[in-house]
């Protein structure tokens, strides 16, 4: 009897643990089980499953294999075929609610960051009193966003005196106290830097360095002990021969057609041999270099940027204006783009690629950040992009995988928390029904004409499962909606830090 009735029992406690479905998310359950799971932990290992993830609050608190014994009060997701990776760092970003003046809903770009699988976002210039109170709420969970990590900008550039010094020390110290996680800096002389880097590292800031055509290059930033270069420049300019690029009697800096142009042949006048003890040197100083290679391409395949796919239920209408050319905007800069401009920048992406490998080759942290909302980059999908150029670039997908979650997390010095899934470390991370080590492309959210798109589940984040096609559908709302009712501009842009790419 006692048998009979086990059996009859067994099925309905199996039925009692409740699984999540979509109308949980943003809840964060005490106890949540992701059983049967294949894990990608982000150190470059293969996947190993199936295994059960569980999560109390915040934290992973264990991954074992076999299945799980979940308790009714538990909430359950069965993973079965599916893979789970930490949540993607997006390692080069700016937090934007407006571009060029066009306003844009704040929640338009957190929604798409966390639909495209990004829990933690690495902020180099932005309104910073207003990042800092999203910061907040977005530590407290107050609002749908990822984790921001804040980079303030200074971009002063002072003569050498005792009391410019002193400013200099005192910004640095400012920026400290007001809660920055790093500094940002570019186009910077040798003598603020030497300073500013100093200072810096007296008060425990994280730099990044966008060198710009500048005095300081990537020699300066192994001299100094920058933490990241961002992009590429500085350092093909640091191994030019001649330590100056062959820019034609007509260049002007300041005007983006030029600039732009002409970066497209910086690569190729660099000396290979000089660059290969560069990028030594940049390894010994423990140096990342984050590289951005989406937030460039079009330069290289304008009309794939200006046609993707992704607008048509995407494009939120402020950035639709920000985009198109006008040399009032950063970025904007195709006026009279031509095939030899992008057969120079195709050439330049060959070199900046065997450059980025021979790097991590070398040893060197390479970290993966997408910088858009300038040069026809949305959001999220920019990031995705990004994988795509770094396994074109020839790494491995576990290694892309890698450089997007651990090695962001390095770069942040949060991977100790960060980066991994593993026992210990916060609850970041994204469900996938399908194999990303396969095709990156099913990373975007869902888009028409894109059939292998919107294969992210859920996005976790600091424990709160986020369900990521609810969230991209919002997103497509929020586009409608203000295509429907575009607002004014305002009289001024709201100060956001447009930075020199
Ligand atoms: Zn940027």
């Amino acid at each position: 009897m006692m048998k009979s009735w086990a059996l009859l029992l067994f099925p309905f406690l199996l039925s009692a643990q409740s699984p999540l479905t979509p109308s949980d998310s943003g809840k964060r359950p005490s106890r949540l089980l992701i059983t049967n799971a294949l894990i990608i932990d982000g150190s470059g290992t293969p996947p190993n499953g199936p295994r059960t993830l569980t999560i109390e609050g915040n934290r992973i608190v264990s991954i074992t294999p076999g299945p799980a014994r979940p308790n009714p009060a538990d909430r359950v997701i069965d993973a079965k075929g599916k893979y789970l990776l930490p949540g993607l760092i997006n390692g080069h970003a700016h937090i934007h609610d407006e571009r060029a003046g066009w306003p844009m809903r704040q929640d338009y770009q957190f929604l798409t960051w966390l639909a495209s699988g990004i829990t933690s976002v690495r902020d180099v210039g932005s309104n910073f009193e207003k990042s800092l109170a999203l910061r907040t709420q977005s530590d407290r969970n107050e609002i749908e966003a990822p984790r921001l990590f804040l980079y303030a900008v200074l971009g002063i550039n002072p003569s050498p005196s005792p009391a410019n010094e002193a400013a200099l020390r005192n910004r640095v110290r400012q920026i400290k106290t007001s809660g920055a996680d790093g500094l940002k800096f570019f186009e910077i002389s040798n003598w603020a830097m030497r300073i500013m880097l100093d200072e810096a590292h007296k008060q425990g800031l994280r730099t990044a360095h966008h060198a710009a055509v500048a005095e300081t290059n990537a020699s300066h930033d192994i001299q100094y002990g920058t933490t990241s270069i961002e992009h590429w420049y500085g350092i093909p300019d640091a191994a030019l021969p001649d330590g100056v690029q062959n820019f034609p009697p007509s260049f002007n800096h300041q005007y983006e057609v030029d600039r732009f142009r002409y970066a497209g042949h910086l690569f190729r006048q660099a000396d290979p041999a000089k660059l290969a003890l560069l990028l030594d040197a940049m390894v010994k100083a423990n140096i990342t270099w984050s590289p951005t290679l989406n937030i460039y391409e079009a330069a290289r395949d304008l009309l794939r940027y200006q046609t993707q796919p992704f607008f048509k239920q995407y494009l939120h209408p402020a950035l639709e204006q920000f985009f198109a050319p006008d040399p009032n905007n950063h970025g904007s800069f195709f006026l009279n783009w031509t095939s030899a401009d992008e057969a120079a920048w195709r050439h330049n992406y060959r070199l900046w690629m065997d450059a980025l490998r021979d790097f991590a080759r070398r040893g060197g942290n390479v970290a993966i950040g997408e910088d858009a909302g300038f040069i026809y980059n949305l959001y999220g999908f920019g990031l995705i992009r990004a994988l795509e150029l770094h396994q074109e670039a020839g790494f491995h997908p576990l290694q892309v995988i890698q450089q997007v979650t651990v090695n962001n997390a390095k770069m942040l010095g949060k991977d100790a928390d960060l980066g991994y899934l593993r026992p210990g470390y916060l609850a970041d991370l994204i469900l996938v029904d399908g194999n990303p080590l396969a095709d990156f492309r099913i990373l975007y959210p869902k888009t028409d004409g894109v059939p292998q798109s919107g294969k992210i589940e859920w996005t976790i984040k600091d424990g709160i499962p986020y369900h990521a096609p609810t969230l991209a559908n919002r997103v497509r709302q929020i586009v409608a909606q203000d295509r429907a009712q575009p607002q004014p501009r305002r009289s001024t842009p709201s100060g956001q830090d447009e930075e020199a790419h």
